[in-house]
């Protein structure tokens, strides 16, 4: 049976007879174009946006009807479960677009707005019973991150890494601590705070404080030590000499954070000459962090360890290079 019109990616509508659309036909394309709309905005691909697509399509069918936030959740649900990480930012692009569709005026969102598409997000994970795909989630969040930060593709593998020891189950969270404790040893931009507000959904201030970490540099199979709270230790990988520790002594402030403590390291292992850095990559064999972690008003500790591959480096900005 002929619909009467067909609809491209983008979409493209094309009628292939001469009759006009009936009321649900025209609220259908509607829908379909504001998912399409705020899939583009996001920057999310085809994949994603024909998921989001359909889903609108069977949610449409059991509501009758979508609101903004319920598109922008559609298209937020199916950005998750093909794991593919949104900004904060986008967000609020997509909202002040489909505002400016519907309503004619741009209208820029409030937290409760922001609250709003949560509830709906999770209401449309329910429903269809979706789930998110949190492996992908983790390094799709690093991606973007770690772009904001102006890291190099090569340096991403121990960020990555480092995120998956966080916590799985928090994806955004565990992706900004590991490229925040990243962005602090690549002497990279400093002010971690505007990496926390790029993600989606929002947060208002960091939530894993790097409390203590340690780390193992240069190729070898030594593995870095237990980290100790507020110190900052780096182990050769070769041969377990302490190359450089520092531990913040009190009185220091009560939300500490380790990125005020310095961080150095020798050409090479002045103990047994293990070549530590790879021009201006440092190269690193394994880190273990302590985060500290506010959850229902309670100061959790979590600990990170990853063991990276062999090779793995990652490039520290210029003026940080040792002579
Ligand atoms: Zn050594």
């Amino acid at each position: 049976m002929s619909l009467g019109f067909t609809i491209e990616k983008r979409p493209f509508i094309e009628f292939t007879d001469s009759r006009s659309l009936t009321h649900e036909e025209r609220h259908k394309l509607r829908v379909l174009s504001s998912v399409y709309a705020a899939a583009k905005i996001m920057e999310l691909d085809d994949e994603v946006s024909k998921e989001a697509a359909r889903i609108a399509l069977s949610l449409y069918e059991r509501w009758h009807s979508l609101k903004v936030t319920e598109v922008i959740a559609i298209v937020l649900a199916a950005a998750a479960e093909k794991g593919v990480a949104v900004t904060r930012e986008s967000v609020e692009r997509a909202y002040e677009r489909l505002t400016m569709l519907s309503k004619g005026r741009l209208v820029t969102p409030t937290g409760y707005v922001f609250n709003e598409i949560k509830r709906k997000f999770l209401r449309v994970m329910m429903e269809l019973n979706m789930k998110i795909n949190k492996d992908d989630l983790i390094v799709s969040y690093v991606n973007i991150l770690a772009n904001a930060i102006g890291a190099d593709d090569a340096s991403r593998m121990p960020m990555i890494a480092l995120a998956r020891s966080i916590d799985r189950s928090r994806p955004a969270y565990s992706a900004a601590a590991a490229v925040e404790f990243f962005n602090y040893i690549m002497r990279l931009d400093r002010d971690s705070e505007s990496l926390w507000k790029m993600l989606w959904p929002p947060v208002e201030r960091k939530r894993f404080i790097i409390d203590g970490a340690s780390v193992a540099v240069g190729a070898g199979d030594v593995e870095a030590p237990e980290p100790e709270s507020r110190s900052v230790t780096v182990v050769c990988a070769s041969c377990g000499a302490r190359l450089f520790s520092v531990k913040h002594e009190p009185p220091s402030p009560v939300i500490f954070d380790i990125s005020q403590i310095p961080f150095h390291v020798p050409a090479v292992c002045p103990h047994c000459g293990a070549r530590l850095w790879d021009g201006n990559r440092l190269m690193i064999r394994s880190v273990k962090v302590l985060y500290k972690f506010r959850h229902n008003n309670e100061v959790m500790m979590i600990r990170a360890s990853a063991l990276m591959p062999m090779g793995s480096s990652i490039a520290i900005r210029e003026i940080e290079r040792p002579s």
